[in-house]
């Protein structure tokens, strides 16, 4: 893979690399401010695909080439094929680079929410998740032709539906990675230390649902059956269903039903959240949910649900990419931590396949989701650099 006179430990392109990512931060800004400034709500097609054309553009100007698979009902899931040609990556499992392009806020958010610099910041609607992150991917990608550095192939996957459960783009992810010598998602990097993820939780949902007998609360008290109090009877199990110490947790986030107090209610409803820690709790949360029974025979209970995406369980590939990543960081100068969370990402589904999978490798920065999203304007080039440094040595 790599030539005599360029080998994966040489200072000379190793330092061309790093002064030519040093020399592209102010670009690298403006790239996030474009990316920020194409607003790409999930439910949105074309606003989605919007972004993917912005992207699609800066690709083919910086050599790579892009696949697109089209959808109906989301945006566009972009392959953008890197260091394919003859001269590189014969025979070498590409490395694949994985993030999404939509994001949580409505069309109209920049109104209140412009994208501004201010207080070693940028600010906006998804610049942290993860719009800093694709323009880091990017610009490591760009780097890295410029230099000539780049001898393997890469394949920089994004989607339109990560936030929402990334249903239509699983397959597409799942099949590229399958191939894939290694995944680096670059999801936001954890907390404002900026970790690298090495495991997340599992993410699951269960809707309980039942069906009541109406009746006036007040004449006909004795012939109704309450869908309420079966649910709530029925919550008190399911909150038994946490099991702090293997890290499984659940959590009835919505609640509905009934329609006016003097009436006995005939239907009601909960959402669950479920996380996991471990692949093989999945069987086992989900028995327990099936095994609920009815305690007012009156009622009917439904319950329907599983696992949305499997954990990402630190696995000793992982590990290995994570401890390459910290050396690295330390020769570029700052410390890497590594951390898991509860939170879920594609990466929960190319490590599931057993792909060494590396996450939270995109921007630093807090607020996620939230008003008050940002990211770090001083990390963003160090973490370019350690980027395109996994890439070229991976
Ligand atoms: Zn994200």
């Amino acid at each position: 893979m790599a030539q005599a006179t360029k080998t994966k430990g040489s200072t000379s392109t190793q330092s061309l690399l790093h002064a030519a990512i040093s020399a592209s931060g102010t670009k690298l800004i403006e790239q996030i401010r474009h990316l920020v400034e194409i607003e790409s709500p999930s439910d949105d097609k074309a606003a989605v695909d919007r972004c993917a054309d912005a992207v699609a553009e800066t690709t083919t100007g910086i050599g790579g080439r892009v696949v697109r698979h089209r959808q109906r009902g989301f945006g566009d899931v972009l392959e953008l094929r890197f260091g394919f040609s003859a001269k590189g990556g014969g025979g070498c499992a590409p490395l694949m680079l994985l993030g999404h392009l939509d994001t949580v806020w409505p069309l109209g958010t920049l109104t209140d929410m412009p994208f501004r610099i201010a207080k070693g910041r940028a600010w906006g609607p998804g610049v942290l998740d993860m719009k800093a992150g694709v323009a880091m991917g990017l610009t490591a990608l760009a780097a890295l032709s410029e230099t000539e550095a780049l001898d393997r192939p890469v394949i920089f996957l994004l989607n339109g539906d990560e936030e929402v459960g990334s249903t239509v783009s699983r397959a597409i992810t799942e099949k590229l990675a399958r191939e894939c010598a290694a995944v680096f998602v670059l999801e936001p990097a954890q907390g404002p230390g900026g970790a690298y993820k090495t495991a997340r939780k599992g993410v699951g949902g269960y809707t309980v649902r039942v069906k009541g007998v109406a009746a006036h609360a007040g004449v006909d008290f004795e012939r109704g059956h309450s869908a309420i109090h079966e649910l709530a009877w029925q919550l008190e199990k399911v909150r038994g269903f946490t099991e702090l110490d293997r890290r499984l947790t659940v959590n009835a986030g919505v609640i509905r039903g009934g329609t006016r107090t003097n009436v006995i209610a005939a239907e009601a409803e909960a959402e669950v959240d479920v996380r996991i820690a471990r692949a093989k709790d999945a069987a086992r949360i989900d028995r327990k949910f099936r095994s609920l029974r009815v305690r007012d025979r009156g009622c009917v209970l439904h319950v329907e649900g599983g696992m949305n995406r499997p954990p990402m369980e630190r696995s000793r590939a992982t590990v290995a990419l994570f401890r390459r990543a910290a050396t690295f960081a330390a020769q570029i100068g700052f410390e890497l931590g590594e951390a898991s969370t509860g939170g879920g990402s594609d990466g929960n589904f190319t490590a599931a396949l057993g792909v060494a999978t590396l996450d939270g490798m995109g921007a630093v920065g807090e607020g996620a989701h939230a008003s008050h999203e940002s990211v770090v304007l001083k990390d963003l080039v160090p973490r370019t650099t350690l980027l395109a440094e996994m890439i070229r040595t991976s």
